[in-house]
């Protein structure tokens, strides 16, 4: 039983992330070497409906526990979920120094341009003029584009997914969980209660093709596409993908320490 809106684009993410987990399992990942690491939010909730580790985090800072995670035992892969608010807002730094330092972690956005948990403000990719509990007459603020900051950031894998086109957002999600480095999704979950999107994106959502995801400014250009404002096009699928040495990857080398084993002593020595 779930405690979302009937509805809500977050049971297609769900879904999805539960067949992920299953090929990822069928293909020779443990599970005990997922760990689920969420923000504060709506989306949060998906880490209690998986049966995998996790660990909820403070308001805007589920990317900096998951690089702690991550850096205290490289061996794992970390996926972590966060809400638009969670992570343009309030972690909006967390999410830039990950991606400029490459650190292997999958950061999937619920983003559904509301700050829905609290019952309807606009957060950082709201568009002008949007009005919610906070703005009943209006923001006055343009919405970030959050790829094209991250892709300046330094990220490795960048992509944006439709809770309405799963089998696309399944690739997707994989791909960035495999992805050597920093990969983020920013996922348009519609909120069917404070900012229902349906109509607005079933008519302007198309599937990149034909794009080299190794070129930075045919990324880039993509990406400008939308400004998370206008009526253009909305472009799904991956942007950008190259490889680079990984963060994390320069505490794992050569490194003979039974991480498991000093962590279980250190809290036995605590307790
Ligand atoms: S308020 Fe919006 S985001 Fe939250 S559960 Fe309901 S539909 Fe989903």
């Amino acid at each position: 039983m779930t405690q979302w809106c009937p509805g809500c684009g977050n049971f297609a993410i769900l879904k999805v992330m539960q067949e992920v987990l299953a090929e990822l399992q069928a293909e020779g990942t443990l599970l005990e070497n997922i760990v689920l690491v969420s923000g504060i939010g709506q989306h949060a909730k998906i880490v209690d409906y998986l049966k995998v580790n996790s660990f909820y985090s403070l308001h805007g800072r589920a990317v900096a526990a998951a690089e702690g995670i991550k850096l205290a035992n490289p061996k794992l892969k970390v996926i972590v979920f966060v809400g638009d608010g969670d992570s343009y807002g309030e972690g909006l730094e967390h999410l830039i120094f990950a991606a400029k330092r490459n650190i292997d972690l999958t950061v999937v956005v619920h983003d559904n341009r509301v700050y829905a948990l609290t019952t309807g403000q606009y957060t950082p990719t709201s568009p002008l003029g949007y009005k919610g509990r906070s703005t009943p007459t209006g923001t006055h603020e343009h919405p970030l584009n959050p790829l094209e900051l991250l892709l300046a950031a330094g990220a490795t894998y960048l992509a944006r997914g439709y809770n309405a086109r799963t089998e696309q957002l399944k690739g997707l999600i994989k791909e960035a969980i495999l992805h050597p480095g920093f990969a983020l999704i920013d996922l348009l979950q519609v909120c069917v209660t404070f900012y229902n999107q349906y109509d607005h994106y079933n008519q302007r959502v198309y599937e990149l093709t034909g794009h080299n995801p190794a070129d930075y400014n045919e990324a880039l250009s993509k990406i400008k596409e939308w400004d998370y404002n206008s009526d253009a096009k909305i472009a799904l699928g991956k942007f950008y993908q190259v490889e680079r040495s990984t963060f994390d990857s320069f505490f794992s080398g050569g490194d003979t320490v039974d991480r498991g084993q000093l962590i279980k002593t250190l809290l036995e020595r605590m307790v």
